[in-house]
């Protein structure tokens, strides 16, 4: 699945917080969206993911606006991972992933056995079949996430928009959660907190400075010197990995500009 964007703007009281923000995700691309705390990461994911109308402009999956479609019509093509995963710790990780499942029947159908065998093929691709009887609300960070990526799989949804996936998790779990989201080869926008993270797992790169989109493209043309210092305002050293091509950057938290 495509996502794109035209002008999307997003306003409180006189200001704004996403201001005219177009951008395209080609299918299977995992593009990064990146920026610093309150650029407007987080707004602009949920006027995409449809729980924020925007003031201006257009989120189009595959050429249609996500606001001319229903909440059903859009869990069958979107699948989310928000931040905010409020009231779901009472039920069981099988249970949490048949969830992705509401969106392919109506209200008053019942799971078959199609769902369960998606929901078990699922919670086996990302290796969780061994917590299936667990409850939600005792599982690990990173558990936690890789269920929910399970429940995305389940959704059988063409694209995958995440808010900070990694956030919370040790270096190790970061990458392991990064690795399993690329693996999928779904068309996904994932806002990402560690330069780190986005530098090596991201086909591209959207750097939001307040609420406007200021760059674009490969990781290494995005994260530059100059660039990482005129946005986060701190000294960073960048070298281009000769084995990958990919920008490693060192930050310098003792130069602050
Ligand atoms: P990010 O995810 O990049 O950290 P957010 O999108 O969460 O940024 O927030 C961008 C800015 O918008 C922040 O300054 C935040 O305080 C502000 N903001 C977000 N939601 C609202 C709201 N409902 N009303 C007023 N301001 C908001
Ligand atoms: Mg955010």
């Amino acid at each position: 699945m495509r996502l794109e964007t035209r002008g999307l703007s997003w306003q409180a009281a006189a200001s704004y917080i996403v201001e005219e923000v177009s951008l395209r995700v080609a299918e299977g691309e995992l593009v990064g969206l990146i920026g610093p705390n309150g650029s407007g990461k987080s707004t602009l994911l949920r006027m995409i993911y449809r729980v924020l109308r925007p003031a201006a402009g257009h989120a189009l999956v595959d050429g249609r606006d996500v606001w001319r479609l229903s909440a059903r019509e859009n869990a069958r093509r979107m699948a989310v991972l928000a931040q905010e995963q409020a009231g779901e710790f009472g039920f069981t990780v099988r249970d949490m992933v048949l969830m992705g499942r509401t969106a392919h029947r109506t209200a008053f159908e019942r799971d078959g056995p199609d769902d369960f065998a998606i929901v078990e093929e699922a919670l086996r691709r990302v290796g969780v079949d061994h917590l299936a009887g667990r409850a939600f609300g005792t599982l690990s960070g990173g558990e936690k996430q890789r269920v929910l990526i399970a429940r995305a799989l389940a959704q059988e949804a063409g694209l995958l928009v995440l808010d900070e996936p990694t956030n919370h998790l040790d270096v190790r779990h970061q990458f392991e959660i990064m690795n399993l989201i690329r693996g999928l080869g779904l068309t996904a926008i994932a806002a990402l907190h560690e330069l780190h993270i986005a530098a090596h797992y991201c086909d591209r790169l959207f750097l939001l400075q307040d609420g406007r989109l200021v760059h674009c493209g490969t990781p290494a043309e995005v994260l530059t010197e100059p660039i990482i210092a005129a946005v986060y305002g701190v000294s960073a050293r960048v070298r281009i990995s000769p084995r990958t091509g990919r920008p490693r950057i060192e930050l310098l938290p003792d130069e602050l500009c």
